[in-house]
């Protein structure tokens, strides 16, 4: 029994983003098949919360056109809850039709990057999301809040807390009771971790925060421990680290799953899932992509395999 680290949550919920976010930059289309694949070894290895897809328009995301199909083969699921990402009233539509447990509306706490991203002005958004939420109403699909550029704009640099303070307030009162802090690009630090939820605790305190960590400068895994040591019990993450076009200079997969699981096993909080069984899935969706994949658990193992010794040579001398 690995002791655990004192203020650490006990047990921490992952959602898995890989198949939404992880995919959604793939350049070729996964068959879905392989999408369903990939779900289904990531129950196997006992995550329960999956970001699955995303009911955007096909034209825009030709990799997520098989959105509803996705979402078929594991509505039935009643221990998994299946979330997708949801951009404009007709994705609502479709996303309820599918079955989802709960829709996620995002923007960006940067205008800049709104526009970029979405085309529109944050109170656009907003009151998008609004009619958004009268379309869930009565259909027992719940509504969860995504904050992009919570922790820094590529075009505007400092992103002020109190704008992400404020974004929160008009998502908890549109309904949302789970709000994700989205670090999209990168800019994530352990002291803006700590800045961020502390002032979120305050401003929403019945609201569920969780953290969503990109690697792109190496120190993703150390905003989750600063969530951690905060008592954050709801991250985001892709297996491998999924994610970031390879056509794109610099844009980096999230925390892989299996790389956070680790850190998480080790610190003596549970997770629910099987690092092994994790690590193959990691494998799997290498094999699926093509390519390698930044996750470095899946290529090292866990920390107490054991290896033979005759499997690496003897220095001389
Ligand atoms: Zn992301």
């Amino acid at each position: 029994m690995i002791s655990s680290i004192a203020g650490f949550p006990a047990e921490v919920v992952i959602t898995e983003v890989g198949p939404r976010d992880g995919l959604q930059s793939e350049p070729v289309f996964v068959p879905t098949a392989q999408k369903i694949e990939l779900v289904q070894a990531l129950l196997d290895a006992g995550l329960r919360r999956f970001e699955v897809t995303s009911f955007v328009s096909p034209r825009a995301v030709p990799q997520m056109q098989d959105a509803a199909e996705v979402m078929a083969a594991f509505r039935d699921r009643d221990d998994a809850h299946l979330t997708a990402l949801v951009p404009n009233a007709r994705g609502a539509d479709a996303a309820i039709d599918s079955g989802v447990d709960a829709m996620v509306l995002f923007a960006s706490a940067s205008e800049s990057h709104n526009r970029k991203n979405v085309n529109r002005s944050l109170a656009e958004s907003l009151e998008g999301f609004s009619q958004i939420a009268r379309l869930a109403e009565g259909t027992g699909v719940a509504l969860q809040g995504a904050i992009a550029t919570a922790f820094g704009c590529p075009f505007e640099g400092v992103v002020p807390v109190g704008a992400v303070v404020d974004q929160a307030r008009a998502y908890r009162d549109l309904g949302m009771g789970h709000i994700t802090l989205g670090d999209t690009t990168g800019m994530a630090t352990p002291a803006l971790v700590i800045e961020r939820v502390e002032a979120l605790a305050k401003a929403v305190p019945d609201v569920q925060i969780a953290l969503h960590f990109h690697n792109t400068r190496g120190v993703g895994l150390a905003c989750a421990y600063a969530g951690l040591a905060l008592g954050v019990r709801h991250y985001e993450s892709s297996i491998g680290g999924l994610g970031g076009c390879p056509f794109v200079p610099r844009a980096t997969g999230n925390v892989p799953t299996e790389d956070l699981v680790y850190l998480m096993q080790e610190s003596g909080v549970q997770t629910g899932t099987d690092l092994n069984r994790l690590i193959h899935a990691a494998q799997l969706a290498e094999r699926i992509i093509g390519r390698e994949l930044p996750g470095q658990v899946m290529k090292a193992g866990p920390r107490l395999q054991i290896a033979a010794m005759d499997s690496v040579r003897t220095a001389h001398g």
